[in-house]
């Protein structure tokens, strides 16, 4: 483990041009729940099956029950950055990580100072009127009653992908540039097992690849290194 640790270590002090992927493992040491683990969000029990919920044909059809949902299960507001957030916010600020690449929506990356943060399943930070596009916060959708309204009466949704809905085009090539570009990826807090993250990765031409993950994941021969241990255990200690 210590031995990984250094390598890692020499990898992120030669490289100008990190690029961090993140899955649901990043936040869950924040307290959030992750969406596919046994314990997680989707195996807790519902009227309807979280799935269903959190797709495109319920919230146009159920728009209440998904807003019941959404704000007692998605508020990440209440949840503060842990350490890996903040490190990889310092790496940024020092010039070395060009881009965090995520599929959380919990806002945490910009709560811990990133800048340059790719949101393939969007962020609950955003959300925008259906009628007349205005934009409004967070705080706004989570603490309205019932379904959020606004001004002129349109229905709010969250800017989040939802199940039915494509990603959005521009995030994913940013973010294919970013892992093209890049000469130092590292992946953590992903089994690699949703899409697109396997695709993504195979945009990566650069010198070190590094897996970060309690289990093993299906990419880790192609990896450099692999380290099966917790991130904050990891972070904590670069
Ligand atoms: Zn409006």
């Amino acid at each position: 483990m210590e031995e990984k640790i250094e390598s890692l270590k020499k990898m992120i002090n030669e490289s100008n041009n990190i690029v961090f992927f993140g899955g649901a493992g990043v936040s869950t040491e924040s307290g959030i729940p992750d969406f596919r683990s046994k314990d997680g969000l989707y195996n807790q029990k519902y009227k309807y099956p979280p799935e269903e919920i959190l797709s495109h044909t319920f919230f146009m059809r159920e728009t209440e029950e998904f807003y019941k949902f959404y704000k007692e299960k998605m508020n990440s507001l209440k949840y503060e950055p842990n350490i890996t957030h903040k490190k990889l916010a310092e790496l940024e600020n020092e010039g070395k990580l060009k881009a965090v690449i995520t599929q959380n929506i919990d806002g945490l990356h910009q709560k811990a100072g990133s800048k340059n943060v790719l949101e393939l399943h969007g962020s609950v930070l955003r959300n925008y009127c259906m009628k007349c596009n205005k934009f409004y916060n967070a705080e706004y959708v989570f603490e309205s009653e019932g379904i959020p309204k606004c001004n002129c009466g349109g229905i709010i949704k969250p800017d989040v992908v939802l199940y039915e809905e494509g990603l959005n085009q521009e995030i994913l090539n940013n973010s294919i540039r970013a892992i093209y570009n890049a000469d130092l990826m590292i992946v953590a807090g992903t089994s690699l097992t949703v899409y697109p993250a396997s695709g993504l990765i195979n945009y990566f031409r650069g010198e070190n690849l590094v897996l970060i993950n309690r289990d093993s994941t299906s990419f880790d021969n192609m990896a450099n290194l692999v380290i099966n241990e917790s991130l904050g255990n990891v972070f904590s200690k670069i």
